[in-house]
């Protein structure tokens, strides 16, 4: 089985969120399986410069192997570079178009989007499948991710395969189209065989365009239609490819419900509903080496689950002392690491610090950047309590792991969370996580209840409405069993503990997602 990853970020080369970490680690296990794995994506100016600063040259040309496609009334032209996924056989092909992609940024300039953003982005889906061609690839699944590679669905069905997805009849009701026009040729063959996959990694990001893009597609207007790629007047490349993938991911299970609802559905429920038969929901998995308490360089002291102590502690006492806080090992100490975005709920915890500090002298510790007035009432917590409330609003990779060995809860109530890392994190490092019963965080967290604490699967503690009651209730229980309940508290540290989120669990479960595709007709 060949599975063609199709991606607009992939670490270590470009990144600007959890969509890259995911591109190169499940690619990465997935060849450690023994699948014939390859990835496409840009050759932003960040990719070169990496390459330059880390290999000492670009990656190697293909000489000779141009990608054409035709972008309204243009021709555009890609060339092609190679390298190999770093510890795999995975090869990893960069579409080079310095126009498009040689530029600082990989979506926007200094916060901007990118007026041509619906361009460079249709140009990387359609020389993702001129690529199969030039090269002759046999590849079996195209694994396309959010709606930047969203089009390599619409673009294989409608000008690629012999026969379109949507009149076969597999799964989705509509009435047949008449195929535009057959660019494949003799090529049909090479892209009969293949199936598609979206995943979704964050369902607000549609990348929504003004309808005249439409224009500069290379896709034939009738395809503008609100079962399709339209979605109240503009084009929507999400929409688009959740009409014809043959399947969808998204990052959770509770993810992939909840997304079928209207509150979670960004207006796209309606589609999702339609195709809730061949939509499911993968857990992402975690860095276990990254992030591994046992090895974890960053930190001043390592444990695992069978030595718990002195090694947490030491991390807790470290902490305090690096952040000026007092070292009292007694004083439970919440933690948050994130950025200050509306989804992360972070409002709730600056509603509530000054009470917990107030009634109990718990400490907290905050590491974050982002809107601007969040982060104002967190300085303002921190100027009035300098003794429990700290503020570091930076991104620091290195504190951000010392806070999930050194804090006792780790905070994390999202307003919605599609999967969610860090709360796995802090799992892995024996940090309860408190959090909202959204996504990915109902996926991975087991309420503390009595109930759930005596059966031994209670790893951390749940709020379930959005509301400061709520958090406030939440934060009471979980000080409670840290203060009260010694032992419930170190069985549910070594439940947290125990849990396994390596991506080796999630790469068996798209493996299985690929086996099942390709035994349909
Ligand atoms: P999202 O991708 O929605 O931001 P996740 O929890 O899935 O949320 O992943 C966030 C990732 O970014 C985690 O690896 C987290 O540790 C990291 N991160 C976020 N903010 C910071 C920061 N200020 N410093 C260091 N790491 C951060």
């Amino acid at each position: 089985m060949h599975i063609l990853f199709v991606t607009s970020e992939a670490t270590p080369w470009s990144k600007t969120g959890g969509l890259a970490d995911v591109c190169s680690a499940l690619p990465k296990t997935l060849s450690l399986l023994g699948r014939k794995v390859s990835i496409v994506t840009p050759y932003y100016r960040c990719v070169r410069d990496w390459f330059l600063k880390n290999r000492g040259a670009e990656p190697e040309a293909m000489y000779g192997v141009t990608l054409s496609a035709p972008m309204g009334k243009n021709e555009c032209r890609g060339g092609v570079r190679k390298a190999t996924l770093d510890g795999t056989n995975a090869t990893v092909y960069f579409i080079e178009h310095n126009d498009f992609y040689g530029r600082e940024g990989i979506y926007n300039y200094q916060g901007v989007d990118y007026a041509d953003n619906f361009q460079r982005f249709a140009f990387l889906s359609r020389a993702s499948l001129e690529l199969i061609r030039r090269l002759s690839l046999e590849v079996d699944i195209i694994h396309v991710n959010d709606w930047q590679t969203a089009l390599v669905p619409v673009y294989l069905d409608t000008l690629y395969r012999s026969r379109s997805r949507l009149d076969s009849g597999i799964s989705f009701g509509r009435v047949a189209y008449p195929k535009i026009t057959d660019v494949a040729g003799d090529d049909a063959p090479l892209f009969d065989r293949i199936k598609t996959v979206l995943t979704i990694h964050n369902l607000r990001h549609q990348g929504r365009f003004w309808r005249g893009a439409m224009d500069s597609l290379g896709l034939d207007w009738s395809l503008f239609s609100y079962d399709k790629m339209e979605f109240y007047g503009q084009v929507n490349y999400l929409k688009s490819g959740v009409v014809f993938a043959d399947a969808i991911t998204t990052v959770s299970p509770q993810y992939a419900q909840e997304i079928q609802t209207k509150f979670f559905g960004e207006r796209l429920q309606g589609v999702l509903r339609e195709r809730a038969n061949d939509l499911v929901g993968i857990l992402n998995g975690i860095d276990t080496e990254e992030w591994n308490p046992a090895k974890d360089e960053y930190i001043p002291a390592n444990y695992d689950v069978e030595h718990i102590y002195p090694g947490k502690s030491e991390c807790k006492a470290r902490l305090q002392e690096e952040l000026g806080l007092p070292v009292e090992p007694k004083t439970p100490l919440l933690g948050v690491v994130s950025r200050f975005d509306p989804q992360k709920g972070l409002d709730l915890v600056a509603e509530v610090a000054g009470n917990f500090i107030e009634q109990y002298g718990v400490q907290f510790v905050i590491l974050g950047s982002g809107e601007r007035e969040l982060g104002d009432r967190f300085r303002g917590l921190a100027y009035r309590y300098p003794r429990n409330f700290v503020l570091r609003d930076t991104f620091s990779v290195a504190l951000s792991h010392r806070i999930e060995a050194g804090a006792d809860v780790f905070l994390m109530p999202s307003r919605y969370e599609p999967c969610g890392l860090n709360q796995m994190y802090s799992l892995r490092y024996g940090t309860l996580p408190v959090v909202h019963n959204v996504g990915g965080l109902h996926d991975t967290v087991v309420n503390g209840s009595e109930e759930n604490i005596r059966a031994g699967i209670a790893n951390g503690f749940l709020l379930y409405c959005f509301s400061v009651d709520d958090m406030t209730k939440a934060l009471n229980w979980t000080l409670e069993c840290y203060r009260h309940r010694p032992d419930d508290w170190q069985k549910m540290m070594r439940t947290a503990m125990s849990c396994d989120h390596s991506w080796q669990k999630s790469a068996l479960e798209y493996d299985a997602l690929y086996n099942k595709l390709l035994s349909k007709i």
